[in-house]
């Protein structure tokens, strides 16, 4: 997952291959409230890890389910119906599918079994309302207090055991603000089902109808059937339990799904995107996007558990759609706009205004820092491209489904930079690394950040702090050569035997594994940092073939979204189209007192002026060579960091690279 503050992705040009989605939000959380309800053991397959689950999974932990993981696979013993906890404080983030149900389902347990809960949120939450949800639960004689603002959590939840509740009437709700509120009573209600039955009454229009498909579809497999009458009028029966199924395989997202249908229509130009994990066999009403994106111009195949999607026409056709099936897949179409010629309009969208943020506002907002025209009202947005997009920094209201659709816009030839990207955890953790995975573009379309200067100068330490603050990928070259001249000591391998050298580079077994260097499966960090391998390291760098022997391992290092690599040669040799070239100029007398006390944390003695001598040979070597001599590259950007901290030199390099980003 990327934590950085921004993610820059650069123009970005075709797709191909395979993702495996991570777990459907919708059924995740009503499979674990089910689950946590039921009497018995739930084995949960391919469930999603992600923020709002997390959320779900910590409530339910405190209410007294005992939760056990066993690899992909997680056992919830349940409460059967029967409150362990009676007095909780639950902090349900900014995740609606915790809220709502939870509400409902305490709510019905402290009224009739005792109990205090308290139930909060993020702030976004405390403004995302539930008032039609509590007016629904007072009617059966719930005791609910608002303790913040009326109509919006946080909530109190009280009741004393042996209570009883009015089931006799039918409860009424409002169905046309969110379908959530329909989801929590129906999910909930079963708990005072057993003498008699309850029937709930829906005023107004229901709107997104497929997740209270999701919603009766589940509870089915958990031994509730409940009766149906078009979406005004459903009963749940006398007598129902929840009864675990044993074993319940939650479906890849639908609305996840969207961005990779979408990435297929703009990109997929030689080969399919392939996306497994949901199929057009989904219970998922978002799994209804694949129309959308067909009449927008995608190939979509598919069977169960899985689809193809490839661009068919070109560019994208505009359409006018009612999207009240597809809520949150279809923000990718207003994203998906950004690829036709024409005016897109998406209608009876009015439940976007309640979501993580208002995403009407948001949508229209970023949309036109691109450079589009969009027209915006209660309930609908309508969009038309430019000729010419702009490179835009999208702000993404901690919102994931904003941070993950405007990815797709780098898709329109220009870079786009995703504000605060780790919003994506919401349901969808690695889906930049999904997406990365993904796109096939040219190298040179890869923005490169070299950091070069002589022995002991701090471009590792700095290299390394702005690849973190960036989240680019680092290459430290040194251990490049260090690991050569490593596996060259322990087999015997003198320094002057460049033909032998050059073998052992060119089929060096070197890979990273989170930051440490690794000869085949055996970590060699810091063996490569000491001293004597360093000194060999000096030495058969400068043999020509063993400079061309690495040269590919260095240059395929060069990987989405970035590189900050450094060495001595990366602004010259390696990488000589460096979007941004840094030289350290450090004095020999400062990086021979860093070194000496560098050596000292360590619990190495040693003397400084040898220490210096030593770094001066090495520059020495180091510049006077035949290839890849030691020199800035004409336009690099002299540092001299003597005087500086580790920060204040990141910050200038930032600093530099901000200035040549076209986010200003
Ligand atoms: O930077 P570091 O001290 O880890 O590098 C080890 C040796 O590898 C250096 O002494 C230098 O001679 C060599 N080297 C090089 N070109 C690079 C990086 C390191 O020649 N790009």
């Amino acid at each position: 997952m990327y934590t950085t503050r921004f993610l820059d992705l650069p123009p970005l040009a075709a797709a191909a291959g395979t993702v495996r989605l991570p777990g459907s939000k919708s059924i995740s959380n009503r499979v674990l409230l089910l689950a946590g309800l039921s009497e018995g053991i739930t084995e949960v397959h391919a469930l999603l890890d992600s923020d709002d689950t997390q959320v779900m999974l910590a409530a339910l932990q405190q209410l007294g389910c005992v939760l056990e993981r066993d690899g992909g696979v997680l056992r919830v013993t349940g409460l059967g119906g029967r409150l362990g906890v009676h007095d909780a404080q639950l902090f349900l983030g900014n995740a609606g599918t915790a809220m709502r149900p939870l509400a409902a389902a305490l709510a019905l347990l402290a009224a009739t079994q005792g109990g205090d809960f308290r139930l909060s949120g993020v702030p976004r939450m405390h403004e995302r309302p539930i008032g039609d949800l509590v007016d629904a639960l007072r009617q059966l004689g719930c005791t609910i207090d608002y303790t913040g603002n009326d109509g919006y959590p946080p909530l109190r939840l009280r009741g004393t055991a042996g209570g009883r509740l009015s089931t006799a009437k039918a409860i009424r709700v409002r169905g046309d603000v969110s379908s959530q509120f329909l989801t929590a009573l129906l999910l909930a209600l079963p708990l005072v089902a057993k003498d008699s039955h309850i029937a709930i009454e829906v005023d107004g229009e229901l709107i997104s109808k497929p997740y209270v498909e999701i919603t009766l579809n589940l509870l089915a497999r958990f031994g509730i059937v409940v009766q149906r009458e078009g979406w005004q009028r459903f009963t749940i029966p006398a007598g129902s339990t929840y009864r675990s199924p044993g074993r319940v395989h939650v479906e890849g997202d639908a609305s996840s799904a969207s961005y990779f249908v979408a990435l297929g229509a703009i990109a997929a130009v030689d080969a399919p995107v392939r996306i497994e994990g949901v199929g057009t066999d989904s219970i998922q009403g978002d799994i209804r996007f694949i129309e959308a994106a067909r009449a927008m111009g995608a190939e979509v195949s598919g069977g169960p558990g899985c689809l193809e999607v490839r661009r068919g026409t070109w560019p994208l056709r505009a359409i006018t759609l009612d999207c009240n099936h597809i809520p949150d897949a279809a923000m990718t179409l207003a994203v998906m706009a950004l690829f036709v010629q024409g005016t897109t309009r998406l209608t009876n969208i009015a439940s976007w205004r309640v979501k993580e943020t208002d995403r009407i506002a948001a949508m229209a907002a970023e949309l036109r820092k691109l450079g589009a025209t969009v027209d915006e009202g209660a309930d609908f947005i309508a969009v038309t491209p430019p000729a010419q997009l702009t490179p835009a920094a999208i702000h993404t209201y901690d919102d994931h489904r904003v941070a993950m659709c405007f990815s797709l816009a780098a898709f329109a030839g220009v870079p786009v930079r995703i504000l605060d990207p780790k919003c994506v955890a919401k349901t969808f953790p690695d889906y930049f690394e999904a997406l990365f995975d993904l796109v096939r573009t040219p190298v040179e379309a890869i923005p490169v950040i070299t950091v070069d200067g002589p022995t002991a100068s701090g471009k590792g330490t700095l290299a390394s702090a702005v690849a973190k603050a960036l989240g680019y990928h680092f290459l430290d070259s040194g251990a490049v050569y260090r690991a050569t001249a490593l596996s060259a000591m322990r087999i015997g391998v003198a320094a002057g035997d460049e033909a032998a050298l050059a073998r052992i580079a060119a089929t060096l077994p070197l890979h990273f594994v989170g930051g440490d260097a690794h000869l085949g499966d055996q970590n060699v960090a810091d063996a490569l940092r000491a001293e004597d391998v360093g000194a060999m390291a000096s030495k058969v760098s400068a043999w020509p073939a063993v400079r061309e022997a690495l040269r590919q391992l260095q240059l395929s290092f060069r990987r989405l979204p970035g590189l900050v690599a450094d060495g001595r040669d990366m602004g010259t040799v390696i990488f000589p189209g460096a979007d941004l070239k840094v030289f350290l100029t450090a004095s020999a007398a400062t990086r021979a007192e860093r070194r000496h006390k560098q050596l000292i944390s360590k619990g190495i003695s040693s003397n400084i002026a040898t220490l210096r001598a030593d770094l001066e040979a090495r520059d020495e070597r180091d510049r006077n060579r035949s290839v890849a001599p030691l020199k800035p590259a004409e336009d690099a950007l002299l540092l001299d960091n003597s005087e500086l901290t580790v920060e204040a030199s990141m910050a200038q390099v930032l600093q530099a690279w901000e200035q040549r980003r076209p986010f200003a």
